[in-house]
């Protein structure tokens, strides 16, 4: 169960400087960031530094071994079959009358198109392949990202959500915030 803690501002009190996610003392901040889309048009963002140490912030970050050979492997089926793909389109244009542009006869267009479409199409199989991978990430690794985040933000306050209890017992304390259960 997780625990959201709202106080007046974006500028919040950090208890002891104890990292969020294991309380013992923290060596480095983190940004956390939350972009809000807003009724009247454009964007609203909410930054606030939180302490982690550093153990913690690599458990944030680390790979498993089975998340970094799944990477390897889909980058490089991704860009076998963008190439695939790139290259497919090169040739098969070629015999495409494309009226005024004369893009079949030209070489040089057909090239550029079949790079960008092998670049769009790696781009997008390997972003996928990206979030694909995290669900071979460690249960400490989650645990370590689920520590802290933004849960919501308005013009005066900012809500956050805290994994453990204690920690967010201790912050509500620290910035007279409303637990908001
Ligand atoms: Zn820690």
């Amino acid at each position: 169960m997780s625990h959201k803690v709202r106080y007046y501002g974006d500028q919040a009190t950090f208890p002891a400087g104890a990292c969020v996610h294991c309380l013992r003392p923290a060596t480095q901040e983190l940004e956390l960031t939350r972009v809000k889309q807003r009724l009247s048009g454009g964007y609203l963002a909410r930054k606030v530094r939180v302490p982690f140490c550093e153990v913690c912030l690599a458990l944030r970050e680390a790979k498993t071994p089975r998340q970094v050979r799944f990477e390897r492997a889909a980058a490089a089926h991704s860009l076998l079959l963008a190439l695939v793909v790139g290259g497919y389109l090169y040739v098969t244009t070629a015999s495409l009358n494309l009226g005024p542009w004369g893009l079949g006869e030209n070489g040089f267009w057909r090239a550029l198109l079949g790079l960008l479409s092998a670049q769009v199409v790696f781009g997008l199989l390997y972003l996928l392949a990206r979030s694909w991978a995290r669900h071979f990430q460690s249960a400490d690794t989650r645990a370590a990202l689920r520590a802290v985040s933004i849960a919501d933000f308005d013009w005066e306050t900012t809500t956050l959500e805290f994994a453990d209890g204690e920690y967010a017992e201790r912050f509500t304390q620290a910035n007279q915030g409303n637990p908001l259960g």
